[in-house]
Protein backbone atom coordinates (compact mmCIF):
# COMPACT_ATOMS: atom_id res chain seq x y z
CA UNK A 1 0.00 0.00 0.00
CA UNK A 2 1.03 3.62 -0.58
CA UNK A 3 0.02 7.00 1.47
CA UNK A 4 0.32 10.09 -0.78
CA UNK A 5 0.12 13.65 0.25
CA UNK A 6 0.03 17.13 0.20
CA UNK A 7 -1.63 20.28 1.12
CA UNK A 8 -3.80 22.56 -1.03
CA UNK A 9 -0.97 24.25 -2.51
CA UNK A 10 -0.40 26.10 -5.85
CA UNK A 11 0.86 22.93 -7.51
CA UNK A 12 -2.20 20.76 -6.10
CA UNK A 13 -3.40 19.70 -9.60
CA UNK A 14 -0.35 18.43 -11.05
CA UNK A 15 0.34 16.47 -7.57
CA UNK A 16 -2.78 14.30 -8.04
CA UNK A 17 -2.18 13.76 -11.73
CA UNK A 18 0.69 12.37 -10.89
CA UNK A 19 -0.29 10.36 -8.26
CA UNK A 20 -3.29 9.21 -10.60
CA UNK A 21 -0.27 8.10 -12.96
CA UNK A 22 1.68 6.61 -10.49
CA UNK A 23 -1.03 3.79 -9.34
CA UNK A 24 -3.68 2.49 -11.56
CA UNK A 25 -6.59 2.86 -9.29
CA UNK A 26 -9.18 0.66 -10.90
CA UNK A 27 -7.89 -2.17 -9.80
CA UNK A 28 -7.22 -1.19 -6.32
CA UNK A 29 -8.90 -0.33 -3.22
CA UNK A 30 -8.42 3.32 -2.43
CA UNK A 31 -9.69 6.00 0.18
CA UNK A 32 -8.52 9.85 -0.16
CA UNK A 33 -8.90 11.81 3.46
CA UNK A 34 -9.27 15.73 3.68
CA UNK A 35 -8.41 17.42 6.79
CA UNK A 36 -9.29 20.65 6.95
CA UNK A 37 -8.43 23.97 9.10
CA UNK A 38 -11.72 25.00 10.97
CA UNK A 39 -10.74 28.37 11.40
CA UNK A 40 -10.17 29.01 7.70
CA UNK A 41 -12.88 31.37 6.56
CA UNK A 42 -13.05 30.22 2.47
CA UNK A 43 -13.04 26.49 4.03
CA UNK A 44 -15.95 25.73 2.16
CA UNK A 45 -15.09 27.16 -0.79
CA UNK A 46 -11.40 25.55 -1.14
CA UNK A 47 -13.07 22.07 0.14
CA UNK A 48 -15.45 22.25 -2.95
CA UNK A 49 -12.80 23.30 -5.06
CA UNK A 50 -10.74 20.25 -4.05
CA UNK A 51 -13.54 17.25 -4.01
CA UNK A 52 -13.96 19.32 -7.96
CA UNK A 53 -10.38 18.78 -8.64
CA UNK A 54 -10.28 14.82 -7.32
CA UNK A 55 -13.67 14.04 -8.66
CA UNK A 56 -12.08 14.49 -12.37
CA UNK A 57 -8.75 13.68 -11.37
CA UNK A 58 -9.50 10.30 -9.63
CA UNK A 59 -12.90 9.45 -10.30
CA UNK A 60 -14.53 6.91 -7.87
CA UNK A 61 -12.01 7.08 -5.68
CA UNK A 62 -14.62 7.97 -2.36
CA UNK A 63 -13.84 10.98 0.01
CA UNK A 64 -13.98 11.56 3.50
CA UNK A 65 -12.61 14.54 5.32
CA UNK A 66 -13.35 16.46 8.45
CA UNK A 67 -13.04 19.75 10.54
CA UNK A 68 -9.52 19.77 12.24
CA UNK A 69 -6.87 21.93 13.85
CA UNK A 70 -3.32 21.64 13.35
CA UNK A 71 -3.23 19.50 10.10
CA UNK A 72 -0.75 16.59 10.23
CA UNK A 73 0.93 15.97 6.76
CA UNK A 74 4.95 14.27 6.33
CA UNK A 75 5.16 13.96 9.74
CA UNK A 76 4.80 17.45 10.74
CA UNK A 77 1.84 20.12 12.44
CA UNK A 78 0.87 22.22 9.47
CA UNK A 79 -1.28 25.04 11.03
CA UNK A 80 -3.15 26.55 7.53
CA UNK A 81 -3.99 24.50 4.89
CA UNK A 82 -6.16 21.69 3.90
CA UNK A 83 -4.34 18.13 3.86
CA UNK A 84 -5.22 15.37 1.67
CA UNK A 85 -4.03 11.96 1.78
CA UNK A 86 -4.42 9.23 -0.78
CA UNK A 87 -4.11 5.25 0.37
CA UNK A 88 -3.94 2.90 -1.84
CA UNK A 89 -4.05 -0.47 -1.65
CA UNK A 90 -1.89 -2.73 -3.75
CA UNK A 91 -3.64 -6.19 -2.87
CA UNK A 92 -7.02 -6.95 -4.77
CA UNK A 93 -8.51 -8.44 -1.50
CA UNK A 94 -8.09 -5.42 0.10
CA UNK A 95 -11.59 -3.52 0.34
CA UNK A 96 -12.72 0.24 1.50
CA UNK A 97 -15.86 0.75 2.56
CA UNK A 98 -17.55 4.14 3.58
CA UNK A 99 -21.12 4.39 5.94
CA UNK A 100 -21.97 7.74 7.13
CA UNK A 101 -24.98 8.67 9.22
CA UNK A 102 -26.40 12.05 9.44
CA UNK A 103 -29.79 11.93 10.49
CA UNK A 104 -29.51 11.90 14.73
CA UNK A 105 -33.32 9.71 14.76
CA UNK A 106 -32.20 6.80 12.54
CA UNK A 107 -30.92 3.83 13.84
CA UNK A 108 -27.67 3.77 12.58
CA UNK A 109 -26.30 0.92 14.55
CA UNK A 110 -27.92 -1.87 13.01
CA UNK A 111 -27.59 -0.49 9.71
CA UNK A 112 -23.99 -0.24 10.90
CA UNK A 113 -24.30 -3.87 11.64
CA UNK A 114 -25.93 -5.33 8.82
CA UNK A 115 -23.08 -4.18 6.57
CA UNK A 116 -20.05 -4.89 7.78
CA UNK A 117 -21.50 -8.91 8.98
CA UNK A 118 -21.27 -9.28 4.95
CA UNK A 119 -17.68 -7.69 5.12
CA UNK A 120 -14.65 -11.07 4.70
CA UNK A 121 -11.88 -10.00 6.28
CA UNK A 122 -12.79 -6.70 8.20
CA UNK A 123 -9.62 -5.73 9.96
CA UNK A 124 -10.42 -2.23 10.69
CA UNK A 125 -12.95 0.58 11.45
CA UNK A 126 -12.06 3.79 11.15
CA UNK A 127 -14.81 6.61 12.90
CA UNK A 128 -15.24 10.51 12.64
CA UNK A 129 -17.94 12.00 13.97
CA UNK A 130 -19.51 15.53 14.91
CA UNK A 131 -21.30 16.57 17.65
CA UNK A 132 -22.77 12.90 17.78
CA UNK A 133 -22.14 11.31 20.80
CA UNK A 134 -25.41 9.16 21.25
CA UNK A 135 -23.90 7.78 17.90
CA UNK A 136 -20.50 7.33 18.75
CA UNK A 137 -21.86 5.43 21.95
CA UNK A 138 -24.26 3.36 19.84
CA UNK A 139 -21.90 2.51 16.72
CA UNK A 140 -18.85 1.52 19.48
CA UNK A 141 -21.44 -0.71 21.64
CA UNK A 142 -21.71 -2.53 17.83
CA UNK A 143 -18.32 -2.18 17.23
CA UNK A 144 -17.52 -4.08 20.85
CA UNK A 145 -19.58 -7.07 20.12
CA UNK A 146 -17.33 -7.99 17.20
CA UNK A 147 -14.42 -10.01 17.23
CA UNK A 148 -11.45 -8.30 19.77
CA UNK A 149 -8.79 -8.68 16.81
CA UNK A 150 -10.78 -5.69 14.52
CA UNK A 151 -9.09 -2.51 15.17
CA UNK A 152 -11.72 0.90 16.13
CA UNK A 153 -9.69 3.94 16.06
CA UNK A 154 -10.86 7.43 14.63
CA UNK A 155 -11.39 11.34 16.20
CA UNK A 156 -14.04 13.66 16.53
CA UNK A 157 -14.09 16.88 14.21
CA UNK A 158 -13.10 19.93 15.52
CA UNK A 159 -15.24 23.32 15.62
CA UNK A 160 -15.75 25.88 18.44
CA UNK A 161 -19.29 28.07 18.77
CA UNK A 162 -18.60 30.44 15.64
CA UNK A 163 -17.43 27.47 13.44
CA UNK A 164 -19.11 24.41 13.84
CA UNK A 165 -17.62 20.89 13.49
CA UNK A 166 -18.38 19.73 10.30
CA UNK A 167 -18.02 15.99 8.45
CA UNK A 168 -18.22 14.72 5.05
CA UNK A 169 -18.29 11.73 2.29
CA UNK A 170 -18.86 11.87 -1.00
CA UNK A 171 -22.38 13.48 -1.25
CA UNK A 172 -20.44 17.27 -1.37
CA UNK A 173 -22.04 18.08 1.98
CA UNK A 174 -20.99 19.34 4.98
CA UNK A 175 -22.51 17.40 7.92
CA UNK A 176 -22.42 19.44 11.38
CA UNK A 177 -24.14 16.08 13.31
CA UNK A 178 -23.04 13.02 12.33
CA UNK A 179 -20.68 10.46 12.33
CA UNK A 180 -18.99 8.26 9.29
CA UNK A 181 -17.53 4.80 9.16
CA UNK A 182 -14.67 3.90 6.92
CA UNK A 183 -14.40 -0.26 6.67
CA UNK A 184 -10.98 -1.40 5.95
CA UNK A 185 -10.91 -5.49 4.86
CA UNK A 186 -8.81 -7.72 3.29
CA UNK A 187 -6.91 -11.13 4.13
CA UNK A 188 -3.36 -9.35 3.78
CA UNK A 189 -4.08 -6.01 5.26
CA UNK A 190 -2.73 -5.37 8.64
CA UNK A 191 -3.54 -2.71 11.13
CA UNK A 192 -2.10 -1.97 14.64
CA UNK A 193 -3.43 1.42 16.38
CA UNK A 194 -1.53 2.95 19.52
CA UNK A 195 -2.59 4.53 22.23
CA UNK A 196 -0.44 7.58 23.63
CA UNK A 197 -1.13 8.97 27.37
CA UNK A 198 2.02 9.52 29.51
CA UNK A 199 0.02 11.32 32.49
CA UNK A 200 0.90 9.54 35.71
CA UNK A 201 -1.93 9.92 38.78
CA UNK A 202 -1.06 11.08 41.94
CA UNK A 203 -3.67 11.54 44.08
CA UNK A 204 -6.31 9.43 45.43
CA UNK A 205 -8.92 8.01 43.95
CA UNK A 206 -12.43 10.07 43.98
CA UNK A 207 -16.00 9.45 42.72
CA UNK A 208 -17.92 11.24 40.71
CA UNK A 209 -21.28 11.20 42.76
CA UNK A 210 -22.82 14.20 40.38
CA UNK A 211 -22.39 14.63 37.03
CA UNK A 212 -24.73 15.70 34.22
CA UNK A 213 -22.62 15.04 30.68
CA UNK A 214 -19.32 17.07 30.84
CA UNK A 215 -20.33 18.85 33.66
CA UNK A 216 -18.97 17.17 36.69
CA UNK A 217 -20.57 19.10 39.99
CA UNK A 218 -19.69 16.44 42.74
CA UNK A 219 -16.97 14.50 43.52
CA UNK A 220 -16.89 12.14 46.51
CA UNK A 221 -20.38 14.61 47.25
CA UNK A 222 -17.88 17.62 47.49
CA UNK A 223 -18.24 20.25 44.43
CA UNK A 224 -15.77 19.19 41.75
CA UNK A 225 -13.73 22.63 41.78
CA UNK A 226 -12.44 21.68 45.46
CA UNK A 227 -9.96 19.04 43.91
CA UNK A 228 -8.19 22.07 42.14
CA UNK A 229 -8.64 24.63 44.91
CA UNK A 230 -7.32 22.52 47.59
CA UNK A 231 -4.40 20.14 46.36
CA UNK A 232 -3.13 22.51 43.98
CA UNK A 233 -4.37 26.24 44.50
CA UNK A 234 -5.64 26.59 41.08
CA UNK A 235 -7.68 29.52 40.97
CA UNK A 236 -10.94 29.89 38.80
CA UNK A 237 -10.70 32.34 35.84
CA UNK A 238 -9.16 32.76 32.43
CA UNK A 239 -5.97 30.81 32.99
CA UNK A 240 -8.02 27.76 34.48
CA UNK A 241 -7.55 26.15 31.55
CA UNK A 242 -3.97 26.50 31.05
CA UNK A 243 -3.38 25.46 34.82
CA UNK A 244 -5.45 22.50 35.03
CA UNK A 245 -3.90 21.16 31.95
CA UNK A 246 -1.46 19.64 33.61
CA UNK A 247 -3.40 17.90 35.93
CA UNK A 248 -6.54 15.78 34.11
CA UNK A 249 -8.26 13.35 35.65
CA UNK A 250 -7.48 9.81 34.84
CA UNK A 251 -11.29 7.98 34.81
CA UNK A 252 -10.97 4.24 35.67
CA UNK A 253 -12.73 1.79 33.63
CA UNK A 254 -12.02 -1.46 34.84
CA UNK A 255 -8.36 -2.54 36.95
CA UNK A 256 -6.51 -2.01 33.09
CA UNK A 257 -8.79 0.35 31.48
CA UNK A 258 -8.40 3.83 31.95
CA UNK A 259 -9.02 7.20 29.89
CA UNK A 260 -7.68 10.78 30.23
CA UNK A 261 -10.08 13.78 31.17
CA UNK A 262 -9.22 17.34 30.99
CA UNK A 263 -11.16 20.36 32.80
CA UNK A 264 -11.78 22.68 30.94
CA UNK A 265 -13.66 25.43 32.93
CA UNK A 266 -15.30 26.52 36.18
CA UNK A 267 -19.01 27.19 36.78
CA UNK A 268 -19.63 29.67 39.36
CA UNK A 269 -21.42 26.70 41.70
CA UNK A 270 -18.22 24.99 41.52
CA UNK A 271 -18.81 22.78 39.15
CA UNK A 272 -16.44 21.68 36.35
CA UNK A 273 -16.74 21.90 32.62
CA UNK A 274 -14.77 18.46 31.35
CA UNK A 275 -13.28 17.42 28.03
CA UNK A 276 -16.07 15.24 27.86
CA UNK A 277 -18.73 13.13 29.27
CA UNK A 278 -17.67 10.96 32.57
CA UNK A 279 -20.18 8.76 33.85
CA UNK A 280 -21.61 9.22 37.24
CA UNK A 281 -20.15 6.79 40.08
CA UNK A 282 -16.91 6.78 37.51
CA UNK A 283 -13.58 6.69 39.79
CA UNK A 284 -11.08 9.44 39.04
CA UNK A 285 -7.40 9.56 40.50
CA UNK A 286 -5.73 13.46 39.74
CA UNK A 287 -2.88 12.74 37.29
CA UNK A 288 -0.07 14.94 36.75
CA UNK A 289 1.36 16.18 32.92
CA UNK A 290 5.12 15.42 33.24
CA UNK A 291 6.78 17.00 29.51
CA UNK A 292 9.61 14.20 29.95
CA UNK A 293 7.78 11.14 30.93
CA UNK A 294 4.95 11.61 28.20
CA UNK A 295 7.64 12.03 25.53
CA UNK A 296 9.10 8.77 26.80
CA UNK A 297 5.79 6.93 26.89
CA UNK A 298 5.46 8.54 23.17
CA UNK A 299 9.00 7.00 22.39
CA UNK A 300 8.16 3.59 23.45
CA UNK A 301 4.64 3.52 21.60
CA UNK A 302 6.59 4.51 18.48
CA UNK A 303 9.11 1.82 19.25
CA UNK A 304 5.85 -0.56 18.77
CA UNK A 305 4.98 1.13 15.77
CA UNK A 306 8.33 0.66 13.71
CA UNK A 307 8.18 -3.21 14.73
CA UNK A 308 4.61 -3.69 13.05
CA UNK A 309 6.55 -2.12 9.96
CA UNK A 310 3.55 0.17 8.65
CA UNK A 311 3.28 1.14 5.69
CA UNK A 312 1.11 4.08 5.98
CA UNK A 313 0.08 5.65 9.69
CA UNK A 314 -2.44 7.97 10.44
CA UNK A 315 -2.15 10.21 13.45
CA UNK A 316 -4.99 11.52 16.04
CA UNK A 317 -3.31 14.33 18.15
CA UNK A 318 -5.24 15.72 20.88
CA UNK A 319 -5.72 19.16 20.50
CA UNK A 320 -5.77 19.91 24.44
CA UNK A 321 -2.41 17.81 24.29
CA UNK A 322 -1.24 20.21 21.33
CA UNK A 323 -1.93 23.11 24.15
CA UNK A 324 -0.15 21.43 26.14
CA UNK A 325 2.77 21.32 24.51
CA UNK A 326 2.49 25.11 23.38
CA UNK A 327 5.63 26.19 21.14
CA UNK A 328 6.53 22.65 20.93
CA UNK A 329 3.67 20.86 19.60
CA UNK A 330 5.36 18.84 16.98
CA UNK A 331 7.57 16.99 19.16
CA UNK A 332 5.54 14.28 19.48
CA UNK A 333 4.71 13.94 16.06
CA UNK A 334 8.52 14.21 15.03
CA UNK A 335 9.16 11.57 16.93
CA UNK A 336 5.89 8.98 15.85
CA UNK A 337 6.94 10.04 12.07
CA UNK A 338 10.81 9.19 12.55
CA UNK A 339 9.26 5.56 11.73
CA UNK A 340 7.25 6.28 8.67
CA UNK A 341 5.61 9.45 7.47
CA UNK A 342 2.67 9.71 9.02
CA UNK A 343 -0.73 12.43 7.82
CA UNK A 344 -3.70 13.17 10.52
CA UNK A 345 -4.75 16.26 12.68
CA UNK A 346 -5.30 17.01 16.12
CA UNK A 347 -8.79 16.39 17.10
CA UNK A 348 -11.29 17.17 20.14
CA UNK A 349 -11.05 13.61 21.24
CA UNK A 350 -9.25 10.48 20.29
CA UNK A 351 -10.97 7.00 19.89
CA UNK A 352 -9.75 3.98 20.41
CA UNK A 353 -10.53 0.16 21.23
CA UNK A 354 -8.68 -1.02 23.74
CA UNK A 355 -8.99 -4.56 24.94
CA UNK A 356 -11.73 -4.93 23.27
CA UNK A 357 -13.88 -1.58 24.65
CA UNK A 358 -14.10 1.29 21.96
CA UNK A 359 -13.21 4.54 24.34
CA UNK A 360 -13.15 7.97 23.66
CA UNK A 361 -9.85 9.50 24.84
CA UNK A 362 -9.10 13.24 25.22
CA UNK A 363 -5.10 14.45 25.72
CA UNK A 364 -4.03 11.51 24.01
CA UNK A 365 -2.28 10.33 20.61
CA UNK A 366 -4.23 7.54 18.86
CA UNK A 367 -2.40 6.28 15.94
CA UNK A 368 -3.44 3.44 13.10
CA UNK A 369 -0.80 2.04 11.42
CA UNK A 370 -1.42 -0.49 8.28
CA UNK A 371 0.54 -2.85 6.48
CA UNK A 372 -0.22 -4.69 3.40
CA UNK A 373 1.03 -8.43 3.61
CA UNK A 374 4.18 -9.68 5.63
CA UNK A 375 6.78 -6.93 7.08
CA UNK A 376 9.23 -5.48 4.80
CA UNK A 377 12.44 -3.54 5.73
CA UNK A 378 11.87 0.27 6.19
CA UNK A 379 14.24 2.03 4.68
CA UNK A 380 15.43 5.74 5.26
CA UNK A 381 14.06 5.76 9.42
CA UNK A 382 15.97 7.14 11.89
CA UNK A 383 17.89 4.31 13.98
CA UNK A 384 19.21 6.90 16.57
CA UNK A 385 17.23 5.40 19.58
CA UNK A 386 19.61 5.77 22.12
CA UNK A 387 19.66 9.38 22.69
CA UNK A 388 20.75 10.13 26.55
CA UNK A 389 17.31 11.10 28.37
CA UNK A 390 18.26 14.76 30.01
CA UNK A 391 18.32 14.47 34.17
CA UNK A 392 14.69 14.39 35.33
CA UNK A 393 13.74 18.16 36.57
CA UNK A 394 12.63 19.02 40.57
CA UNK A 395 9.00 18.83 39.26
CA UNK A 396 9.03 15.55 37.82
CA UNK A 397 10.56 13.95 40.67
CA UNK A 398 7.66 15.17 42.88
CA UNK A 399 5.56 14.07 41.22
CA UNK A 400 6.85 10.46 41.51
CA UNK A 401 7.53 11.57 45.49
CA UNK A 402 3.80 12.09 45.47
CA UNK A 403 2.47 9.09 43.73
CA UNK A 404 4.76 7.18 45.68
CA UNK A 405 3.00 8.18 48.96
CA UNK A 406 -0.32 8.06 47.75
CA UNK A 407 0.16 4.44 46.47
CA UNK A 408 1.34 3.82 49.73
CA UNK A 409 -1.26 5.10 52.59
CA UNK A 410 -3.99 3.87 49.88
CA UNK A 411 -2.35 0.40 50.21
CA UNK A 412 -2.21 0.93 54.18
CA UNK A 413 -5.81 2.64 53.97
CA UNK A 414 -6.61 -0.73 52.32
CA UNK A 415 -5.21 -2.89 54.93
CA UNK A 416 -6.64 -1.15 57.46
CA UNK A 417 -9.76 -1.32 55.91
CA UNK A 418 -9.32 -4.93 56.01
CA UNK A 419 -8.15 -5.60 59.49
CA UNK A 420 -11.51 -3.21 60.87
CA UNK A 421 -13.85 -5.25 58.83
CA UNK A 422 -12.39 -8.39 60.46
CA UNK A 423 -12.67 -6.94 63.65
CA UNK A 424 -16.11 -6.35 63.31
CA UNK A 425 -17.40 -9.18 61.14
CA UNK A 426 -17.87 -12.79 62.25
CA UNK A 427 -15.47 -15.23 59.16
CA UNK A 428 -18.17 -18.30 58.51
CA UNK A 429 -21.14 -15.83 58.33
CA UNK A 430 -20.03 -12.27 56.84
CA UNK A 431 -22.09 -10.85 59.88
CA UNK A 432 -21.51 -8.21 62.04
CA UNK A 433 -19.92 -9.90 65.22
CA UNK A 434 -21.21 -9.56 68.68
CA UNK A 435 -19.06 -7.24 70.16
CA UNK A 436 -19.84 -5.18 67.05
CA UNK A 437 -23.65 -5.67 67.20
CA UNK A 438 -23.53 -5.06 70.97
CA UNK A 439 -21.44 -1.83 70.38
CA UNK A 440 -24.41 -0.65 67.86
CA UNK A 441 -27.18 -1.55 70.02
CA UNK A 442 -25.40 0.78 73.04
CA UNK A 443 -25.12 3.44 70.83
CA UNK A 444 -28.94 3.98 69.58
CA UNK A 445 -30.31 6.81 69.69
CA UNK A 446 -32.81 6.28 72.53
CA UNK A 447 -35.29 9.10 71.69
CA UNK A 448 -36.95 7.12 69.20
CA UNK A 449 -38.38 3.37 69.35
CA UNK A 450 -36.19 0.63 68.75
CA UNK A 451 -36.91 -2.98 68.79
CA UNK A 452 -34.77 -6.42 69.07
CA UNK A 453 -35.22 -9.84 68.01
CA UNK A 454 -33.68 -12.78 68.48
CA UNK A 455 -33.25 -15.75 66.89
CA UNK A 456 -31.70 -19.16 67.54
CA UNK A 457 -31.65 -22.50 65.16
CA UNK A 458 -33.70 -25.65 65.72
CA UNK A 459 -32.35 -28.44 66.56
CA UNK A 460 -29.15 -27.29 65.05
CA UNK A 461 -26.80 -30.22 67.24
CA UNK A 462 -28.90 -32.56 65.69
CA UNK A 463 -27.89 -31.68 62.13
CA UNK A 464 -24.62 -31.28 63.36
CA UNK A 465 -24.61 -35.10 64.59
CA UNK A 466 -26.55 -35.85 61.24
CA UNK A 467 -25.42 -34.16 59.05
CA UNK A 468 -21.74 -33.61 59.62
CA UNK A 469 -20.37 -30.11 61.21
CA UNK A 470 -19.51 -28.76 57.56
CA UNK A 471 -22.96 -29.02 56.27
CA UNK A 472 -23.66 -27.31 59.82
CA UNK A 473 -21.43 -24.92 58.85
CA UNK A 474 -23.69 -24.40 55.72
CA UNK A 475 -26.66 -24.26 57.17
CA UNK A 476 -25.52 -20.84 59.32
CA UNK A 477 -24.38 -19.78 56.03
CA UNK A 478 -27.49 -19.83 53.97
CA UNK A 479 -29.42 -18.33 56.95
CA UNK A 480 -26.63 -15.41 56.92
CA UNK A 481 -27.03 -14.77 53.05
CA UNK A 482 -31.07 -14.72 53.49
CA UNK A 483 -30.26 -11.98 55.46
CA UNK A 484 -27.97 -10.30 54.31
CA UNK A 485 -29.69 -10.27 51.00
CA UNK A 486 -33.06 -9.80 52.09
CA UNK A 487 -33.27 -8.08 55.46
CA UNK A 488 -29.84 -5.97 55.98
CA UNK A 489 -30.34 -4.39 52.75
CA UNK A 490 -33.13 -2.57 54.45
CA UNK A 491 -30.37 0.33 56.58
CA UNK A 492 -32.98 0.60 59.67
CA UNK A 493 -31.75 -3.09 60.06
CA UNK A 494 -28.54 -4.85 61.62
CA UNK A 495 -27.75 -7.93 62.48
CA UNK A 496 -25.09 -10.10 64.17
CA UNK A 497 -24.04 -13.03 65.63
CA UNK A 498 -24.82 -13.82 69.00
CA UNK A 499 -23.30 -17.00 69.48
CA UNK A 500 -23.07 -20.00 67.69
CA UNK A 501 -26.18 -20.51 65.95
CA UNK A 502 -28.29 -17.53 68.30
CA UNK A 503 -28.35 -14.26 65.94
CA UNK A 504 -29.68 -10.73 67.45
CA UNK A 505 -31.28 -8.27 64.94
CA UNK A 506 -31.59 -4.40 66.29
CA UNK A 507 -34.56 -2.78 64.43
CA UNK A 508 -34.76 1.03 64.70
CA UNK A 509 -37.44 3.42 63.26
CA UNK A 510 -40.16 0.81 62.79
CA UNK A 511 -43.57 0.45 64.65
CA UNK A 512 -43.89 -2.71 66.30
CA UNK A 513 -46.73 -4.08 63.59
CA UNK A 514 -43.84 -3.78 61.20
CA UNK A 515 -41.72 -5.60 63.64
CA UNK A 516 -43.69 -8.66 64.60
CA UNK A 517 -44.82 -9.17 61.07
CA UNK A 518 -41.62 -9.31 59.60
CA UNK A 519 -40.15 -11.86 62.17
CA UNK A 520 -42.91 -14.00 61.72
CA UNK A 521 -42.39 -13.75 57.49
CA UNK A 522 -38.74 -14.47 58.49
CA UNK A 523 -39.26 -17.34 60.27
CA UNK A 524 -41.68 -18.64 57.00
CA UNK A 525 -38.63 -17.81 54.50
CA UNK A 526 -36.08 -19.54 56.55
CA UNK A 527 -38.66 -22.98 56.53
CA UNK A 528 -37.96 -22.34 52.40
CA UNK A 529 -34.09 -21.98 52.37
CA UNK A 530 -33.48 -25.52 52.13
CA UNK A 531 -35.06 -27.35 49.72
CA UNK A 532 -33.94 -30.65 50.11
CA UNK A 533 -32.84 -33.03 53.26
CA UNK A 534 -33.51 -31.86 56.51
CA UNK A 535 -35.74 -29.15 57.87
CA UNK A 536 -34.48 -25.42 59.16
CA UNK A 537 -36.74 -23.85 61.05
CA UNK A 538 -35.97 -20.99 63.63
CA UNK A 539 -37.47 -20.16 67.14
CA UNK A 540 -37.32 -16.16 67.46
CA UNK A 541 -38.29 -13.35 70.24
CA UNK A 542 -38.90 -9.87 69.94
CA UNK A 543 -39.51 -7.11 71.84
CA UNK A 544 -39.26 -3.15 72.19
CA UNK A 545 -37.08 -1.24 74.48
CA UNK A 546 -38.53 0.69 76.92
CA UNK A 547 -37.64 4.31 77.98
CA UNK A 548 -36.95 4.07 81.27
CA UNK A 549 -34.80 0.27 81.13
CA UNK A 550 -31.12 -0.44 80.48
CA UNK A 551 -30.30 -2.09 77.19
CA UNK A 552 -29.60 -5.36 79.06
CA UNK A 553 -32.88 -5.56 80.38
CA UNK A 554 -33.92 -5.37 76.83
CA UNK A 555 -31.56 -8.16 75.53
CA UNK A 556 -32.56 -10.21 78.65
CA UNK A 557 -36.12 -10.00 77.67
CA UNK A 558 -35.68 -10.84 73.76
CA UNK A 559 -33.76 -13.67 75.04
CA UNK A 560 -36.79 -15.42 77.71
CA UNK A 561 -38.73 -14.59 74.80
CA UNK A 562 -36.54 -16.54 72.55
CA UNK A 563 -36.91 -19.47 74.98
CA UNK A 564 -40.53 -19.29 75.62
CA UNK A 565 -40.27 -19.71 71.77
CA UNK A 566 -38.29 -22.75 72.06
CA UNK A 567 -40.54 -24.14 75.52
CA UNK A 568 -43.81 -23.88 73.08
CA UNK A 569 -42.25 -26.05 70.11
CA UNK A 570 -40.32 -24.20 68.51
CA UNK A 571 -40.51 -22.91 64.63
CA UNK A 572 -42.50 -19.83 66.32
CA UNK A 573 -41.98 -15.97 67.39
CA UNK A 574 -42.94 -15.51 71.08
CA UNK A 575 -43.23 -11.69 71.19
CA UNK A 576 -44.57 -9.01 73.68
CA UNK A 577 -45.67 -5.89 71.20
P1 LIG B 1 -32.36 -25.90 70.24
O1 LIG B 1 -33.40 -26.22 69.22
O2 LIG B 1 -32.89 -25.99 71.61
O3 LIG B 1 -31.71 -24.63 69.98
O4 LIG B 1 -31.30 -27.07 70.13
P2 LIG B 1 -29.89 -27.00 69.43
O5 LIG B 1 -29.44 -28.34 69.12
O6 LIG B 1 -30.02 -26.06 68.31
O7 LIG B 1 -29.01 -26.28 70.55
P3 LIG B 1 -27.71 -26.64 71.28
O8 LIG B 1 -27.33 -25.46 72.09
O9 LIG B 1 -27.92 -27.96 72.04
O10 LIG B 1 -26.66 -26.95 70.23
C1 LIG B 1 -26.10 -25.94 69.44
C2 LIG B 1 -25.03 -26.55 68.59
O11 LIG B 1 -24.52 -25.65 67.66
C3 LIG B 1 -23.84 -27.00 69.39
C4 LIG B 1 -22.64 -26.55 68.66
O12 LIG B 1 -21.72 -27.58 68.39
C5 LIG B 1 -23.20 -26.07 67.37
N1 LIG B 1 -22.47 -24.96 66.83
C6 LIG B 1 -22.14 -23.79 67.39
N2 LIG B 1 -21.43 -23.04 66.56
C7 LIG B 1 -21.30 -23.76 65.41
C8 LIG B 1 -20.65 -23.51 64.19
O13 LIG B 1 -20.05 -22.47 63.95
N3 LIG B 1 -20.75 -24.49 63.23
C9 LIG B 1 -21.40 -25.66 63.44
N4 LIG B 1 -21.46 -26.54 62.47
N5 LIG B 1 -21.99 -25.90 64.61
C10 LIG B 1 -21.96 -24.98 65.59
MG1 LIG C 1 -30.38 -23.94 68.64
MG1 LIG D 1 -28.20 -21.88 70.84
Amino acid sequence: MKLFQTTFNPRFIPTIREWAQSTSLREHGAIIHIYAPYTDKSIYYKLDRIQKILNIELPGVPVVGCSAIGEIINGSIDYNECVITLTVFDEPSTNVHVLSFYDLRKNCSDVFFNTIKDIPDLKGIEIICANSDIMLEKVSNKADELPEDIEVFGAVAVGDDDNKPFIFTDDNDYHTEGIFLVLYSGKDLHIQTNRMFGWKAIGYPLHVTKAEGSVVYELDGKPAYDVYSHYLNIKKGPNFFYDALEFPWEVQVDDETFYIRHAKSVNPDGSIVMSTSIPVGSSIRLSYGDPLRIMEHTKQAGLLIRDFAPEAITIYNCFGRKLFWDEQDNIEIVEISKHMNAAGFSALGEIMRYKGKTILNNLSIVTASMREGEKKELTGIDEDQNIASPSMPITARLAVFINTITEELMEKNSQLNDMLYKASHDALTGLLNRGAIERIIYETDNSSDWFLIMFDIDNFKQINDTYGHIEGDNALKTIAKYITDKITVNENIECGRWGGEEFIMLVTNKTSYYVKTNAEDMIKKVNQLLSIGYELTISAGATKHKKDESILQTITRVDELMYKAKNNGKNQLCCDL
